[in-house]
């Protein structure tokens, strides 16, 4: 399992040093995800990040839903976090949890902020509210409202709480500081109303805490030790500690924060991945070419490489940039190491083998994996019509082109080596067939007469084999940036799906397991999709970075 001792990573410092100074028994973190989208591989960085510093300290890590803004929740991607966190390889403290499970707290809260003269209900409307706070270069202005008795507070809060208000109309404020520099502390919104049914709490609440106020609130009641979060929340930490200073709570939580992954030719947005899916843009939230953690599952992506992708890029106080070839190197690694190997033609071209008889069967082994004796032998047949790939055969080439050339040999990988007699071509002049011949004694063997082949190419029986579809995924964007556009679709890759009917691979593949991946010996990394009835092959990554030059 992943190690968080790695030394770029200065909040596992934080903590050492808190443990060591007594600060805390018990080291408890929590990856708290609004249940608004499918998790993306950024958040599979603050998962790896929260749990493996839970795990590295013997702690607790919790799974908290921070469900407040019910219209934009669902259980659907309550449901696909929580499979998605446990597919990278974690299990969260207890029973899953939810901001929503503590509203009767946060509301009660609520009120005691209002009993002890620091919360107000304000009826200026959402417009004037933005104009009364300022900018960063003037300070803001007391609403009308602020001075409000503690008992008409009340009375209106617990108004708002039975539903006699309308949206937007009113909503409880915090009373600290309109003339702070920092934004977030002029009279920030506590309670907002809202008249919608929530996923979790049905039509219990019309009014819904705001992020900053449930937030801290949250990893208090929890006891959270360390609650680490992205920059971007790094101004409104004063009002983090600003609410447990005045609330009577369980615990003391700090909140750290960390620089977010962006990463290049990628879009990390919920928002707008989710408009690449209501778009149609793409098959959905887990379509193969998605940065989200589901469809780099589909896509066969391991959650070993991604984890391992996590660490390499460590944590830093600064926002940056990676290179998505780091991602791409993490997934070639790990699936080089352990998919197993096999061999599939895409575009299959007929070879007649002249000298073998018509019910010729042999069968012939390979290894699982060239170096991975746990992975065992795979056994395929060879038979007197086979097929390789279409680009595999001239009629004529140069000394470059190390595959079948008409006359001369190649070998057919862990079988004969075989020399092209004769072809036939269709009327169009395209080739439909190779006549061939083998040369006896050749497997594991050079020829005995001296004449060595040209190059190994990878070739399938024509009787017995797997037939399917596969899928070539490329990068989603053929932009570096595709964010810095405020239409980042124009960016979209046209050549980011290509599929070919028609393809053929070694018997074994017609058991593959979903998600599964092998490598098509020549051809790159594939896995089974998941959704079809019918086999189809997703590619997860070529064998090669193919971007590098281009770019
Ligand atoms: P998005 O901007 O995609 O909507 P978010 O931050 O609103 O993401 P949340 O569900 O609130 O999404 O995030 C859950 C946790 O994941 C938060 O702690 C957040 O800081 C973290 N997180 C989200 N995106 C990234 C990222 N790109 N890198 C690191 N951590 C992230
Ligand atoms: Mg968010």
């Amino acid at each position: 399992m992943s190690d968080a001792t790695a030394p770029n990573n200065f909040l596992h410092n934080i903590i050492a040093d808190d443990v060591a100074a007594g600060l805390h028994q018990n080291v408890v973190t929590r990856f708290p995800p609004e249940p608004n989208g499918y998790l993306h591989i950024g958040h599979a960085k603050s998962i790896v990040l929260n749990f493996s510093l839970a795990q590295a300290f013997k702690g607790q890590c919790n799974l908290r839903f921070d469900d407040t803004n019910p219209e934009k929740e669902s259980q659907e991607y309550v449901d696909s976090i929580k499979r998605d966190v446990n597919w990278l390889g974690y299990d969260w403290a207890g029973e899953v949890r939810f901001t929503s499970d503590y509203f009767d707290q946060l509301h009660a809260w609520a009120v005691t902020l209002i009993e002890k003269g620091v919360a107000y209900v304000c009826d200026l409307s959402p417009e004037q509210a933005r104009e009364y706070r300022g900018s960063l270069t003037s300070s803001g202005t007391n609403s009308p409202y602020r001075d409000r008795s503690v008992e008409e507070n009340l009375e209106l809060f617990e108004r708002m709480r039975r539903g006699e208000f309308d949206e937007g109309s009113c909503a409880l404020r915090a009373k600290i500081d309109m003339a702070s520099p920092n934004m977030n502390l002029r009279d920030p919104i506590l309670y907002r109303i809202k008249k919608v049914v929530h996923h979790h709490t049905g039509d219990k609440w019309c009014i819904y805490p705001s992020y900053d106020f449930a937030h801290g609130q949250s990893d208090a009641i929890e006891g959270i030790t360390h609650s680490i979060c992205t920059l971007e929340f790094a101004d409104h930490r004063p009002l983090y500690d600003w609410f447990l200073t005045q609330l009577p709570v369980p615990a003391k939580p700090r909140q750290y924060e960390f620089g977010r992954l962006n990463l290049n030719y990628t879009v990390t947005s919920k928002r707008k991945l989710k408009a690449l899916v209501d778009g149609n843009f793409v098959d959905g939230w887990d379509d193969p070419r998605m940065p989200t953690i589901s469809g780099m599952r589909r896509r066969g992506v391991t959650p070993a490489a991604l984890r391992k992708f996590c660490e390499m890029i460590g944590v830093t106080k600064s926002d940056g940039v990676v290179d998505v070839a780091m991602l791409e190197h993490a997934i070639r690694d790990d699936l080089d190491k352990n998919a197993p190997r096999a061999m599939c033609v895409l575009r299959p071209l007929k070879v007649t083998l002249t000298n073998l008889a018509d019910n010729h069967e042999e069968l012939i082994s390979a290894p699982g994996h060239p170096h991975r004796d746990d992975l065992g032998e795979r056994l395929f047949p060879f038979a007197q019509t086979v097929y390789i790939d279409r680009d595999d055969f001239r009629v004529e080439a140069n000394k470059k082109y190390k595959r079948l050339v008409l006359g001369k040999r190649v070998r057919l990988r862990h079988a004969y080596v075989i020399e092209a007699e004769d072809y036939v071509a269709d009327e169009q002049g395209n080739i439909v067939e190779v006549k061939a011949r083998i040369i006896e004694n050749t497997i594991g063997l050079d020829p005995e007469d001296g004449v060595k082949p040209k190059g190994v190419i990878q070739w399938v029986s024509a009787t017995k084999h797997a037939s399917f579809k596969v899928r070539l995924y490329d990068r989603l964007f053929n932009c570096e940036s595709p964010d810095a556009d405020d239409d980042y679709t124009v960016h979209l890759n046209p050549e980011s799906l290509l599929e070919l009917d028609g393809c053929v691979g070694e018997i074994g593949l017609a058991e593959a397991q979903v998600e599964h991946a092998y490598q098509f010996e020549r051809e790159g990394y594939f896995c089974r999709d998941n959704s079809a009835a019918e086999l189809v092959f997703n590619r997860t990554i070529g064998l090669r970075d193919v971007w590098e030059n281009k770019a």
